[in-house]
């Protein structure tokens, strides 16, 4: 069976995993290239993207990573992994996948204690968006879709293979964005 993968170097993979459980799947922990290649699909979990990045680095598993989003692999990347994502970081040289036609201002909800969460709706449910230290989609390519939106900025955008959410789904116990993701994408 076609097993999904969730990055764990760093940062809230346990909390992907468990969502991932209650959907009924039993994801790999992908640490190292070995783990890469049996993945149908990957997660990038929140944490931070500069730690994330050196760790995918000095495991070998940056540019590997990059093709195989390039060759296909469906992502799904929360938060940080939404910044790994993108094609760049405003006003910063931070490495990033460039898996994604959008670049990113980091931190731009604020620091940790001021998170917040907004009432939103996804494929008419009510849902509670958790936005920790977020990052803010700035320049943003034709080809992306916007599928929510919140103060008129895109904060889950799909492009082909890629679906990148600002916020965090895997912590306010709402599954039905990671159903999106295996069944749809
Ligand atoms: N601010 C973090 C970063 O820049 C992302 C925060 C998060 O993933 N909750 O990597």
């Amino acid at each position: 069976m076609a097993v999904p993968g969730i990055l764990a170097l760093q940062g809230g993979f346990e909390a992907h995993r468990r969502i991932l459980v209650q959907l009924g799947y039993d994801p790999i922990l992908v640490r190292t290239g070995r783990d890469l290649d049996r993945v149908c699909s990957l997660i990038l979990p929140g944490g931070e993207s500069t730690v994330m990045t050196k760790l995918l680095k000095r495991a070998d598993l940056f540019e590997p990573l990059a093709e195989k989003i390039q060759a296909g692999l469906p992502v799904f990347g929360t938060c940080a992994g939404m910044i790994l994502l993108s094609n760049g970081v405003e006003e910063s040289d931070q490495p990033t996948l460039g898996a994604m036609d959008f670049t990113v201002r980091r931190n731009a909800t604020g620091r940790q204690k001021e998170s917040f969460e907004v009432p939103l709706l996804w494929q008419e449910k009510n849902f509670s968006a958790l936005f920790i230290r977020a990052p803010e989609i700035q320049r943003i390519g034709n080809g992306e879709m916007v599928l929510l939106s919140y103060r008129d900025k895109p904060v889950l955008v799909q492009q082909d293979n890629c679906l990148a959410a600002s916020f965090h789904p895997e912590l306010t116990g709402f599954t039905e964005i990671h159903r999106y993701f295996l069944n749809h994408i």
